[in-house]
């Protein structure tokens, strides 16, 4: 396992390295390969999670940081097993775990996983191998625990926690009503068209695809293209 004390870095490395991590502004992510960093200081990255095979990877990088003299914390990264068994059961065990770091009571799991919002918080930049660099929003899922704080979940996490069928609805503010778009699955959408008669128009004038940006939100990008149905929402409650 120690075959990467002989690596050493080309000149090309080295500059590559360099530039993508001065690109980087405070809070940013960049994501290399099977591994996730976040700049979390003037000079310094944190590993958020990498693959279990990505380490030999990571040490490359670790090499290449060294010699920048920057600084990388690995200890709170999430590791995931290479078995997809293994690695969707450690997952679930860790979801499971998760709590409210307020009140350290309320499980992520036991929230109102329902009424969450999306929000655009920052940016994840991907860099290609001629280190032409891409920036992406980066979205995360706002939950309310019961004790009032506001937690917020990367939407990888939110999924995990929610399942598919929270992940595919979207609540959004237009003119001082809460409305819900939920994406309809392939076979509501057959079923929809069946219900149809070909002489008629389009039954449920509501329906329809959303693209970017939707009665002045943009959308998340989870949700573009998907084909959704609308309904307001009153304290909570679906209306149809
Ligand atoms: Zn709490």
């Amino acid at each position: 396992m120690h075959s990467n004390e002989t690596w050493t870095p080309t000149q090309e490395d080295i500059e590559w390295t360099k530039k993508v991590v001065k690109g980087l502004v405070s809070g940013q992510d960049w994501m290399e390969g099977e591994m996730a960093f976040r700049k979390t200081g003037e000079e310094e990255l944190t590993l958020l999670t990498r693959t279990e095979r990505a380490y030999l990877a990571l040490e490359r990088v670790q090499t290449i940081l060294e010699i920048i003299g920057w600084h990388l914390k690995t200890d709170t990264a999430k590791i995931i097993p290479d078995d997809p068994q293994a690695a969707a059961e450690a997952i679930q065990d860790e979801v499971q775990g998760w709590v409210c770091p307020a009140c350290k009571e309320v499980h992520v799991v036991d929230m109102d996983l329902e009424n969450v919002r999306w929000k655009e918080m920052g940016n994840t930049v991907y860099v290609d191998e001629e280190g032409n660099s891409m920036e992406q929003d980066r979205w995360v899922v706002a939950v309310t625990c019961a004790c009032k704080e506001e937690l917020f979940l990367s939407p990888d996490d939110y999924y995990l926690a929610a399942g598919d069928i929270n992940f595919y609805r979207w609540i959004y503010e237009d003119n001082g009503k809460t409305w819900v778009a939920r994406a309809l699955s392939n076979e509501e959408i057959i079923a929809r068209v069946d219900e149809t008669k070909p002489s008629l128009v389009w039954k449920y004038g509501n329906d329809q695809h959303l693209g970017t940006t939707f009665q002045g939100s943009t959308v998340p990008p989870h949700m573009r293209g998907t084909y959704c149905t609308f309904s307001r929402l009153t304290a909570g409650e679906e209306e149809e």
